[in-house]
């Protein structure tokens, strides 16, 4: 197997036997990894980028990196947020593969939707000035996703040439569907969203525990190699960290709701102590928010996005 190139730098590393992650630093909001798994002439994509200009600039360097690239097989979506599925119509010949529940939340969320948002910033106040702030260099106009050709739940196992791959679905945790894509010869596991490496993790689903599984889950892996959604590529050091983060805040929250606080004021009360070095602190929002309507009864209820940018706005100011 190739000597892993580990270095958080934009563009293709191969992580050893004809699989590479695709990474996008810094891995702030909008800026994922991807990655593509290939034997002899068979080639999967995990994920496409948020704007078609980053994806095409993607699958050139993956086409000139590996012959088996110039033609995308399979394409699998690990999960429903733009950055990781708006490229999809560059490899639209590909069978689309991802979660049911994924599928039915892409066509939620729409590059058209994305595109009014940023449109309209100006109007939406403390929301709209974040939600530019942080999206505002993607170009979402003109995009168009494919159908996706097939969905799953629970578990689907898959061969690209005579490497075996399972898709694990572990969502909701990040959002509603999230699949991880296990390589097993490669010893290496795409985890999409279910792991931010040295930036803040947002809760737009959960319920917690379920994410935590999610990180236990790959820490059983037998896997030396983990791709995150966002972040440099990491091990097991990486999953650990996040349910870590995950428990802590977890923990805080509930203290702060049982004495009955409100979301903004625990927000603003949690010390985001060794995490505060992480990148995006101001998705705390997002998490407690998402920890208070669980811990009410109502897990499983959409967010309120506007409310939330506003508040992550706030914070990050
Ligand atoms: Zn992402």
């Amino acid at each position: 197997m190739a000597k892993q190139d580990r270095k958080f730098t934009k563009g293709l590393h191969e992580v050893g036997n004809g699989c590479f992650a695709y990474l996008q630093p810094d891995g702030s909001w909008g800026w994922s990894n991807a990655g593509l798994v290939t034997c002899g002439e068979a080639s999967l994509l995990v994920d496409t980028l948020f704007d078609l200009k980053l994806t095409a600039e993607m699958l050139d360097e993956m086409r000139a990196a590996c012959p088996a690239a110039a033609e995308i097989d399979t394409l699998v979506n690990t999960h429903a947020n733009g950055d990781h599925c708006y490229g999809n119509q560059l490899v639209g010949d590909a069978e689309i593969i991802t979660s049911k529940a994924t599928a039915e939340e892409m066509a939620e969320v729409t590059p058209g939707m994305m595109a009014m948002l940023i449109e309209n910033a100006d109007s939406l106040g403390e929301a709209g000035a974040f939600f530019k702030q942080v999206f505002g260099m993607f170009e979402f106009a003109g995009i168009e996703l494919p159908p996706v050709s097939r969905t799953f739940e629970g578990h689907l196992d898959l061969q690209v040439g005579d490497k075996h791959l399972e898709l694990i679905e572990v969502g909701p945790a990040h959002t509603r569907g999230d699949v991880l894509i296990h390589c097993v010869e490669d010893r290496t596991v795409f985890t999409g969203d279910i792991l931010f490496i040295e930036g803040t993790p947002i809760m737009w689903a959960g319920p917690v525990e379920n994410w935590i599984r999610a990180c236990e889950r790959i820490e059983a892996l037998d896997v030396e190699t983990v791709v995150p959604g966002h972040g440099p590529i990491t091990d097991k050091s990486g999953p650990r960290a996040v349910r870590e983060y995950l428990s802590y805040i977890r923990d805080e929250a509930k203290l702060r709701f049982d004495a009955g606080l409100s979301v903004n004021d625990t927000i603003h009360d949690i010390a985001l102590a060794d995490y505060a070095s992480w990148g995006d602190a101001e998705r705390i929002a997002v998490n407690v928010d998402t920890l208070f309507r669980e811990f009410r009864g109502g897990a499983g209820d959409p967010p309120n996005p506007v409310e939330l940018f506003g508040l992550m706005g706030k914070i990050a100011r």
